[in-house]
């Protein structure tokens, strides 16, 4: 139901546990991070409270170092609010990891696909199937930007989702078809939330996504794309005003 992603320079598990906080008025049942660390994808989550997924990060080891994550509050629509079902989730190989909100009302038929792809499934989400469709994809088309777009055409419903990727752990991908999605513009830093508070300490320049938007950055550059065409699309940020 929240969503938060960072790549800067400050410890991005931080700023991320820091954003879910700001968008726990949007309500939860359980919350998750992710971030790449000796070049594997760390997933910690956990059910319950935001103090539960503290407390759970307080015995994973270093979470300090990444300096790009992406984080998330989860209100479940498919599946029990357990931890295998707490989002992110990865792809077949782990190497993807990603966070939803919203309902891939298409996930059975594309689950079923997947399955006779001789895929295994962990969780009893919509957002799994996605993840492991991109993951599904890339292994065929060999960059995210193409998996993801190959991906989401085949998705029906709502989403903005944020993925991570071991092979390049400093730069996250999003895209948004009616579920919201922001960009926060800082400097040697950017922001992805589903909401403006999440990053509003950090910088109040931003872009609203678009439905059909992908967005891609890095901590000192950012992309928007056509989701469908990959063109780039050209958007003028604005300056929030008030608190
Ligand atoms: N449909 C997804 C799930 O049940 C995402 C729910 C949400 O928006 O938090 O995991």
């Amino acid at each position: 139901c929240g969503i938060i992603g960072y790549c800067g320079h400050r410890p991005a598990v931080p700023v991320c546990m820091e954003g879910l906080k700001r968008l726990e008025y949007r309500g939860y049942d359980s919350a998750g991070v992710a971030f790449v660390r000796q070049g594997e994808i760390a997933v910690i989550k956990a059910p319950g409270k935001l103090s539960a997924l503290e407390e759970a990060l307080e015995h994973a080891g270093n979470v300090m170092n990444a300096t790009t994550a992406l984080a998330h509050t989860r209100w479940a629509t498919h599946g029990a609010p357990t931890t295998g079902n707490a989002h992110p989730h990865l792809d077949a190989g782990r190497s993807i990891a990603m966070v939803h909100n919203g309902i891939i009302e298409n996930f059975a038929e594309l689950k079923q696909e997947l399955l006779a792809e001789g895929l295994t499934f962990e969780s009893d989400t919509d957002t799994e199937v996605l993840t492991k469709l991109v993951g599904w994809c890339r292994a065929r088309t060999g960059s995210m930007r193409e998996a993801l777009s190959m991906a989401l055409s085949r998705a029906e419903g709502a989403y903005a989702v944020v993925l991570l990727c071991k092979d390049r752990p400093g730069r996250l991908w999003a895209a948004r078809k009616q579920s919201p999605l922001v960009l926060g513009l800082g400097v040697g830093e950017n922001f992805l939330a589903s909401d403006v508070p999440a990053f509003l300490p950090y910088t109040r320049e931003v872009v609203f996504i678009d439905d059909g938007e992908m967005v891609i950055i890095d901590a000192d550059r950012h992309e928007i794309l056509d989701a469908a065409t990959l063109a780039p699309r050209e958007k003028t940020p604005q300056t929030i005003t008030w608190d």
